[in-house]
């Protein structure tokens, strides 16, 4: 039903904006998450204004200035208005790979092509914030940082892209390449600092490691682990404490019981993947995520991010990268109300990012995602129909449109055709 956003994408770059607006954007008749319908201004990167629908009037024609550069108006009457998702979790230079040779082709140009189709993928469902973990050292020495890094620029305007620098080893004479890889990763360019340390020998010395070239770069950190030691997820977050609030750990697959605790009080942020628990940084270490870990989570008050994890990759085939999808599947079910789950793929996975919330409201950042739907549990049953918001400029457009071959007539006032798709 999808049309664009599940084959194949038709490259919205600054040539090719869907809707062609200049500084100034209006959008009308949307409705927001607690059921008022508005309109929404938006001037640069900002909201400039939220007004009752039709309040705000035309826009605004600047003297002198040609029609092109006044803006546009969309009318998103049937649409949701919410704060852009962002990805928290994700690992692009693995995207699309379940199906190719192993290994997979590693040239610049291979690379860079998966990482920009799997951040254009997550975009076209919303994610204007987007954070990789990649894999640095050994046999990949930076060439796949350096493909992220291209397709970030490449990728400027429509989406930010963020990149951890992922070493497998950190310590002892095996870990010498890695130490000297991960200060030059976070040197060209890395955002964040990152691996798992229960796959170095010394995951405590791995964490000291990583700690001092964090604060070298003056860069956050975020960390893989299974959690399944809890002894350790202490030890670890008692090492991390020092770093906060820019310490992330995840996914946090399948800790042991107990493990909600420690980490409730460490006051580190948490993402976790509810698709299936699993991505290429933890190595098979965590085969699925531990059935009731979320709701311990909960239960524990430890507030949660939730991201994608894999995009059809080894680890999930049929990773789809669609942060409305990790949403359902925390609404799904009863463990969470849809807006707590729309919160923890978009609030919530910002904060992962280091990004300032957003509300739909005057002065805050215009990052945000139109849904087909007339609620938050309407839009996560199956919201197709898409237009995404970075930095005040429309840069993603699906449209979904559903048909049915014979019209139905029911026992009813009134009879029906096609109806509009989701
Ligand atoms: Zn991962």
């Amino acid at each position: 039903m999808d049309s664009a956003a599940a084959d194949g994408h038709s490259g919205p770059g600054p040539a090719a904006n869907p809707l062609g607006h200049g500084p100034v954007l209006l959008l009308t008749d949307a409705r927001l998450a607690d059921g008022r319908v508005v309109d929404v201004r938006i001037s640069g990167d900002r909201i400039q204004a939220v007004g009752t629908a039709g309040s705000l009037g035309p826009l605004p024609a600047l003297p002198g200035t040609p029609t092109a550069t006044t803006g546009a108006r969309i009318d998103l009457k049937g649409y949701l208005l919410l704060p852009a998702p962002a990805e928290a979790h994700a690992h692009y230079d693995v995207a699309f790979s379940a199906a190719l040779p192993t290994p997979p082709p590693e040239t610049p140009a291979d690379l860079t092509r998966r990482v920009t189709e799997a951040a254009l993928t997550s975009l076209g469902y919303g994610a204007t914030a987007q954070r990789t973990h990649v894999r640095i050292g050994d046999v990949h020495g930076l060439r796949r940082l350096e493909a992220v890094l291209t397709a970030r620029q490449a990728l400027r305007g429509l989406a930010e892209l963020q990149a951890v620098a992922m070493p497998r080893l950190l310590t002892g004479r095996a870990g010498a390449d890695g130490r000297a890889q991960l200060r030059d990763a976070l040197k060209l360019g890395a955002t964040a600092a990152g691996g798992c340390p229960e796959l170095d020998p010394d995951p405590a010395g791995y964490v000291q490691v990583l700690l001092e070239a964090a604060r070298e770069a003056d860069c956050p950190v975020d960390l893989h682990t299974t959690g399944a030691d809890p002894v350790q997820l202490a030890r670890l977050a008692s090492a991390l404490a020092p770093l906060r609030p820019r310490v992330v750990l995840g996914p946090c697959g399948s800790p042991a019981p107990g493990a909600a605790t420690v980490l409730a009080t460490s006051g580190v942020r948490v993402v976790c993947l509810p698709q299936n628990g699993r991505c290429s940084g933890l190595e098979g270490r965590a085969a699925e995520q531990r059935p009731g870990l979320l709701r311990e989570l909960l239960e524990a008050r430890v507030p949660f991010a939730a991201g994608s994890g894999s995009l059809r990759d080894p680890a999930n085939p049929v990773g789809r990268a669609d942060p409305l999808e990790a949403a359902y599947l925390l609404a799904a079910g009863g463990l969470m109300a849809p807006e707590a789950a729309y919160d923890a793929v978009a609030n919530q996975a910002r904060a992962v990012l280091g990004l300032p919330p957003v509300r739909v409201d005057a002065g805050f950042p215009a990052e945000l995602l139109a849904v087909r739907g007339d609620s938050l549990a309407g839009a996560l049953a199956g919201g197709h129909s898409r237009l995404v918001v970075h930095s005040g400029r429309v840069v993603s457009r699906t449209s979904a449109v559903r048909e049915f071959a014979d019209t139905v007539v029911l026992a009813l006032p009134r009879q029906s055709g096609s109806t509009g798709g989701g």
